[in-house]
């Protein structure tokens, strides 16, 4: 059994993709092909945004933002304690300062009361400035954005929305991607829509924040590549990568709902004896992760351990909060505990999730899960 299974996908689209690489081959444009320009395109309108821009992955798709809005030293970030380490490695990449705020104990994104003590916090007992708050949507349940843009406009704070994991989910109906000021996605494979390696992309409705993100992702450039106004980096979508995912598109939306039929199941049969994922009412989402919690590190370590034997893969996601990454613990304020984060990160286990799960083998996980409880 696979965790996330590609293959399964690949075989079933096989003829669709290899036609579209083999075209891709043909066409030998392999830097800023048709593709690129299309795949933006078909974005834009899927989400919903004035502005699309693809780019190399989805870690320098925070870290573009984050140049775009010009923030570096003195100028504090709020990020959620528990997400993977990208979201807040781009901070201090850029010179500035991440602040962990504690995360929800149910939906597991950030945590509305402790993100406002953080914020109160830095304003009254450090000489940092409040700038953005970069908001996941972990797991591939987008974060409350009603309450975050309350609080951004209360504070005078930008909102990054890190949907790597979230994008195909939907809060009040919206689109996963719409609500940031500036949003980004991943394609790394085993991200909700992956492509075939490498892939990101940033969302926007500002245009001028739109024309400075496609300037610093080609060296800062001008009026082309080799008129430079800016420092910039290299971070561009190959053209095979984006000719995958507009494939992928045209069946995206029914692996999101098959992924919604498997986390139903997994729920109704695991709900009684683990903490299943609880999913706001307004919330629609892309379930990039099936994570449940057990009692405690011990409990989790034999179930892993007997689901191994058993050919069932499983992952934790995540193992340590930020705070106490060795890269990053130098920045944790201990006024602002996370032990939300903490306690999660002790016993939650993902299980294998994605749209081409069988009902048997759900039964079976659910069934050998159980039996070491
Ligand atoms: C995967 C991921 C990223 C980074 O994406 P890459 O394309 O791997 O660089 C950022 N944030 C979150 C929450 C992720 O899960």
């Amino acid at each position: 059994m696979e965790f996330r299974d590609l293959k399964r996908q690949y075989q079933l689209h096989k003829e669709q993709i290899d036609f579209a690489i083999m075209n891709t081959l043909a066409q030998a444009e392999f830097i800023n092909g048709k593709p690129v320009r299309q795949l933006e395109e078909k974005l834009e309108e899927y989400v919903g945004v004035r502005n699309c821009i693809a780019c190399a992955n989805g870690t320098d798709a925070l870290l573009l933002a984050l140049v775009t809005w010009g923030i570096g030293e003195g100028d504090a970030v709020f990020v959620p304690d528990f997400t993977f380490f990208s979201s807040a490695e781009v901070i201090p990449a850029i010179k500035a300062t991440p602040v962990f705020v504690d995360v929800d104990e149910n939906t597991y994104n950030i945590n509305i009361y402790s993100l406002e003590r953080a914020i109160q916090y830095v304003l009254d007992s450090t000489n940092l400035i409040p700038k953005v708050i970069i908001a996941v949507d972990l797991f591939g349940q987008p974060a409350d954005y009603n309450w975050l843009r309350k609080i951004a406009d209360k504070y005078g704070l930008l909102i990054l929305e890190d949907a790597a994991q979230g994008f195909g989910g939907k809060f009040e109906g919206k689109e996963a991607c719409s609500f940031g000021d500036i949003a980004i996605t991943s394609f790394f494979p085993a991200k909700p829509l992956g492509c075939y390696g490498d892939g990101g992309a940033l969302f926007t409705d500002c245009d001028e924040w739109a024309e400075t993100l496609r300037s610093l992702q080609v060296h800062g450039k001008g009026e082309d590549k080799y008129d430079n106004v800016r420092i910039g980096m290299n971070s561009r979508l190959d053209t095979l990568q984006a000719a995958v995912l507009n494939e992928k598109l045209s069946f995206f939306n029914e692996e999101i709902e098959c992924c919604n039929k498997v986390a139903e199941r997994y729920t109704e049969l695991l709900r009684n004896d683990t903490k299943t994922p609880v999913i706001k009412p307004q919330v629609y989402s892309s379930w990039a992760q099936y994570t449940i919690r057990l009692k405690d590190d011990e409990q989790r370590t034999r179930v892993i351990k007997y689901l191994k034997e058993n050919g069932i893969p499983t992952a934790i996601y995540y193992k340590k909060p930020l705070h106490v990454q060795k890269a990053l613990e130098q920045y944790y304020i201990k006024e602002l505990d996370c032990n939300i984060s903490e306690k999660i990160c002790k016993t939650c286990v993902s299980l294998p999730m994605h749209p081409y799960l069988k009902d048997w083998e759900i039964e079976e996980i659910c069934h050998k899960l159980l039996a070491m409880l």
